[in-house]
This record gives C-alpha cells, sequence and structure tokens, in this order.
C-alpha cells in the first residue's frame, strides 16, 4: 500500500502481540505501549530532513547536522496519551499539541471536545499519534483541523490499522505518510478493529 508503512520490526511486532493479549493488564499495557511507539518513531522520523551544521569538537571543527524543522506531537486523546512518552524519550525536544475527538457511538462520527495546539504550525513536523485507525474519522477530523491551523508536514502513527481506516484516510490525504504496526482484517459492527486489541483507552486506564 502506497505511502503506508507496516513496522515489522520484531520487538515491535512482540510487544503488539502482547497488547493484544486480553490478558495483559493496564500497568503493563502502558508500558508496552510506550515502548512501542519509541520503536516506532525510529521508523517515522526516519525521512525528517537534516541540514549541515557546523561543530567544533574538543579537538577541531567539523560538519555535523541538525534537524531543518521543529517537531510537533499531537496525541489525540485518550488513547493517543498512551504512546507520548515513549516517543518524548526518543525526542524530547518536541512540541506537544492535544486534540479531544470522541466518537458518537451511533453515528461512528468524530466531535471535538478539545483543541490546543503548540502556534506557527507551518515549518514544523507534525507527528500525530491515533493509536487505532479505526473508522478513520478521528484522523480525518484531526489532519483537517492541523491543516487549518496552518500544518503542512504532517504524519501519521497509528498502532493498529483497519483497512476502512486507511481508505477513508487515503480519500482525503491520498499521500500522507502513514506508520503502523499492523493492518488488521476489518471494523465489527460497532466500528472496533478485528483482531484488534480492543478499547485502547479502556486498556490503558482500565476503564
Ligand atoms: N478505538 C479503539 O480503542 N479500539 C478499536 O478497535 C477502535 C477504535
Amino acid at each position: 500500500m502506497k505511502h503506508v508503512t507496516v513496522i515489522g520490526h520484531p520487538l515491535v511486532q512482540h510487544n503488539l502481540t502482547r497488547l493484544r493479549d486480553a490478558r495483559t493488564q493496564p500497568q503493563e499495557f502502558r508500558q508496552l505501549l510506550n515502548e512501542i511507539a519509541a520503536l516506532m518513531t525510529y521508523e517515522a522520523t526516519r525521512s525528517f530532513v537534516l541540514k549541515k551544521i557546523s561543530v567544533r569538537t574538543p579537538l577541531e571543527k567539523t560538519v555535523g547536522a541538525q534537524l531543518r524543522n521543529e517537531i510537533v506531537l499531537v496525541p489525540v486523546l485518550r488513547a493517543g496519551l498512551g504512546m507520548l512518552a515513549g516517543i518524548l524519550e526518543l525526542i524530547p525536544h518536541a512540541r506537544v499539541g492535544f486534540l479531544g475527538l470522541k466518537r458518537d457511538e451511533t453515528t461512528l462520527a468524530a466531535h471535538f471536545y478539545q483543541k490546543s495546539l503548540p502556534k506557527k504550525l507551518g515549518n514544523t513536523e507534525i507527528i500525530l499519534i491515533d493509536p487505532m485507525l479505526a473508522t478513520g474519522g478521528s484522523a480525518v477530523a484531526a489532519l483537517d483541523y492541523l491543516r487549518e491551523q496552518g500544518a503542512k508536514n504532517l504524519r501519521l502513527v497509528s498502532l493498529v490499522a483497519a483497512p476502512e481506516g486507511i481508505a477513508r484516510v487515503r480519500k482525503s490525504y491520498p499521500k500522507l505518510p502513514i506508520f503502523t504496526a499492523a493492518i488488521d482484517r476489518q471494523l465489527n459492527n460497532v466500528g472496533y478493529i478485528l483482531p484488534g486489541l480492543g478499547d485502547a483507552g479502556d486498556r490503558l486506564f482500565g476503564t
């Protein structure tokens, strides 16, 4: 699938299986999700652009590299919070925004209850963190809002993606890079991913 990277790294796949396991309790689930988020970040940031800078070592001057753009992480609440700390471990200098989206359980449409973003998004690299790409409604609503706020360089990190969610995102954002640990089979009739891992927010927070 074009512009979709399924991260097959053994540590990612090992952790994903433990996250899927219904016996995994919230404490372990939180730890695994942060670990997998850090591993996925390594792949999701591979194409970030560098600029050359000069650096003076204790011995002499040389040429080094620095990220060209600032990085902004935007977790979609609640479940996105479960990946934030892991990603921040790798990118501690990133700025962070939050988008709260709740889906109407009948219509499955996404509604915002929180919008809080850093200013001046235009020249930043934005990583939208939406762990479960199910119908794609929340991801598209978040991407639309980020674009409205001036975001240009966007990528999506989703732990598990449904084919329906990818198709929905693709319809609005044909070239958006998507990074996931798995493309699962399908959605069930209430919008959960199969086989999936259940409600990621509930499993994270024990609700
Ligand atoms: N959100 C979840 O947490 N899990 C799903 O399977 C779908 C949406």
